[in-house]
Order: structure tokens, then sequence, then C-alpha cells
């Protein structure tokens, strides 16, 4: 099936048009005319292979919502015309403890991801969202509730579930006290779900000058954390700290901020961190460091329904394809409010 998309061919090279092929689609497959895709920051660590493990030519993008325009003869759960999502897995093996617990992300095989992974069944490489379609197991497509504006449902489809997943596993609900660390994409979401969940809510930015928008996202309280007198301020006060930091960062100054058996859950940096975690700041108190990444399908449906039923969807700057290298360099300048949306009418335009 032919399908067009922005493809990075390198590291250093930017996003450029790029044909291609989809499979042709299975029994089990949903055809999708791919509507909007969100931009993650995982799509430039990726494209630009912070990893060290992408295989170029790659086509980001997890954060998709299209609508149907096919489905296989295996198909009952969607018929053509219905509003749909893809996030970050369009496949794993369905059989190992955490697939049948729902927990397809941490599949003991490994799940099939949305771009820059081998196809289980014929080890094609899978391709994202920043393209017109995409041909994907019925599984691993997620119900759109009605209401929700299209485009801001995108983000709910890996911004919206990572930050859901760790706020769920950890019981927020209105006798908690939250706070998330740094305001992007994940950021804003974790705002908006605790907020929704009935906790009171921290943020924790570097940057002066976001908290108008952070009361406006859900909010309670904004804590620069550069400034020490703020962070002694709220010692002892977090039962969850949700820290979306991209980068290498120092998590010692936000320990003590967490109250007792407080658990601070990584979701943003993936590497080592280069300043060790001083051990007396988690034993003392009974505090955890905990980590979460992505989140089942069962949980994200249960997630976008949750969303559909409190109106909530991200707050976007909706870009056409043509400047999403512009959005990777905004991105790294946490210029971004809250997260860049493909409108992928866009790519019928001419122009790289
Ligand atoms: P984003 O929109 O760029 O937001 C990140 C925010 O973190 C920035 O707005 C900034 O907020 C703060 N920040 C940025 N660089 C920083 C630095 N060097 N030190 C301290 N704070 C910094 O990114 P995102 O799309 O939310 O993604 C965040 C991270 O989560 C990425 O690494 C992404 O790959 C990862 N991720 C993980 C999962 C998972 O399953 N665990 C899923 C999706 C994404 P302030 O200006 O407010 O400080
Ligand atoms: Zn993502
Ligand atoms: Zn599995």
């Amino acid at each position: 099936m032919k399908a067009m998309g922005f493809a990075a061919q390198s590291a250093t090279g930017s996003l450029e048009r790029f044909a291609f092929e989809r499979r042709a689609p299975r029994p089990d497959d949903v055809v999708i005319d791919i509507l909007f895709c969100g931009v993650c920051h995982t799509d430039l660590h990726l494209a630009r292979n912070h990893g060290g493990f992408t295989t170029y030519p790659i086509v980001p993008g997890h954060e998709i919502i299209g609508r149907v325009r096919e489905v296989g003869t295996g198909v009952s759960r969607f018929k053509a015309g219905d509003l749909v999502g893809v996030g970050c897995m369009v496949d794993s093996c369905q059989h190992c403890k955490p697939c049948l617990k729902g927990w397809e992300q941490d599949c003991v095989e490994g799940s099939t991801y949305t771009y820059n992974s081998i196809d289980r069944q014929d080890g094609s490489v899978t391709y994202g969202g920043y393209s017109d379609s995409i041909v994907v197991r019925d599984k691993f497509v997620l119900s759109m509730p009605d209401g929700l504006d299209p485009a801001g449902a995108a983000p709910l489809l890996c911004a919206g579930i990572t930050t859901w997943s760790p706020l769920h596993r950890w019981n927020v609900g209105k006798d908690s006290k939250v706070a998330v660390i740094g305001l992007g994409g994940l950021g804003h979401m974790a705002l908006k779900l605790a907020k929704a969940l009935g906790a009171d809510v921290t943020l924790f930015t570097r940057s002066a000058g976001k908290e108008e928008d952070a009361f406006r996202l859900g909010a309670d309280h904004v804590v620069l954390s550069g400034e020490p007198e703020q962070m002694n301020a709220v010692a002892g006060r977090f039962d969850v700290i949700i820290d979306t930091v991209p980068y290498d960062h120092d998590v010692n100054p936000y320990m003590p901020t967490l109250a007792l058996e407080g658990v601070l859950v990584l979701v943003g940096y993936l590497g080592p961190l280069g300043t060790p975690v001083n051990a007396g700041g988690v034993v003392r108190g009974r505090r955890a460091i905990s980590g979460s990444f992505i989140g089942g399908v069962p949980e994200t449906q249960q997630m976008l329904d949750f969303c559909g039923a409190h109106g909530i969807v991200s707050d976007v700057e909706i870009i056409p394809i043509q400047k999403i290298n512009e959005a990777y360099e905004r991105m790294l300048k946490s210029d971004v409010k809250y997260r860049f949306v493909i409108d992928m009418a866009s790519l019928k335009s001419q122009g790289a």
C-alpha cells in the first residue's frame, strides 16, 4: 500500500518528504487515514538517534488520530468512518505475563513500536504517524470517545497515557498532593489529569513565566526549581512527583519535597543519571524512586474514556508538516504551548 510521510534519513539531517510502502492489510488489521499526529519529545530523541538504536529512514509519530478507511475480515470492533487513535505500540506477543495483564508496553518478547521497530510477522520496519495512513493490528487501535476535539486528543495517545499510568498506579485522588517536574507536553497533561482526579497539584519548573499557564492548566501552586527558598517551602509535601525532564538532571533536590512514603516517578529521561542519588534522601521517610513506561492498551482506553467524560484534551499548536523541523528546534528551547500537533491535510500541499 502506497503511503506518503516525512522522514529523517540521518541523525543530523532534517525531516523531508518520503514516499514508502505500508504492508498489505491482514485479516486482523485496521487501515487508518491519519488526520492529526502529535509531536512528542521522543520523536526528536529517535530522529536524532539520542539512544543509539535508530534505523534510517525513520518516520516518527505515535500520537495518531485518524478515521478508519477499511478493516480486515476478522475485525468486528471497528468499521469504516470510525474515529480512532493509535499510540506508541502496534503489536506485542499477547501471551506473556505482562501482555496478559494488559501491560503490552512491557511485553517480555518486546512490544512492536509504532515506528523504528520490526513488524513481528513479516520483519518489515514500522513507520509512524507523520504520514497519511497507517495499518495497525485491531487490538492496538483505540476507540475515541465522542465530543473530543481530534487535534487536541492526539497527544492523549502518548503524553496522556504516560502521565495517567503512574497517577493511576499510585492511587492519586482527592486526598493526594501531586507535583509535576517540567511543563511541556507530558507535564501539561499530568497537571490536567492530576487536577481532574481531584489532587492538589504543584508544578516544578525551571522557567519563570510559565506560572499563569500552569494555573490555567490545573496547578494550584508553582515552584521555581532553581530557587532554594521556594524548594524549602515545599519540604515533606508530595505523595507523588511525576518527573518529565527529558535530559540528565539531578533528582536529589526533589527528594526532600516528598512526604513520608512519597514516590518520585521518572517518566522523562531514560539514561544514566549523572549525579548519583543520595540514598539517605530515599531511605529516610520510606521514600521511593520509581519509573513508568507509557501504558497498556486497556489502560489507554480507560484514560481516553476518562478524558471523554471530563472533556480533557491537550493544549495544542497545530502546524503543517512542513514546519516539523522548526517545531523540533522550538521544542529544544521549551518553546511549546504545550504540544505541537501536525495537521496531516498539509501533506497534500507541495513543498519540502
Ligand atoms: P517537552 O514537551 O519538550 O517538555 C519537557 C519539559 O521539561 C520542558 O518543557 C521543560 O519544562 C523541562 N526541561 C526540558 N529540558 C530540561 C532540562 N535540561 N533540565 C530540566 N528541565 C528540562 O517533552 P515531552 O514530550 O513532554 O517529553 C518529556 C520526556 O519524556 C522526553 O524525554 C520523552 O522522550 C519522554 N517520554 C517518556 C515516555 C515514557 O513512556 N516514559 C513517554 C513519552 C515521552 P520547564 O521549562 O517547565 O522546566
Ligand atoms: Zn511519546
Ligand atoms: Zn508479551
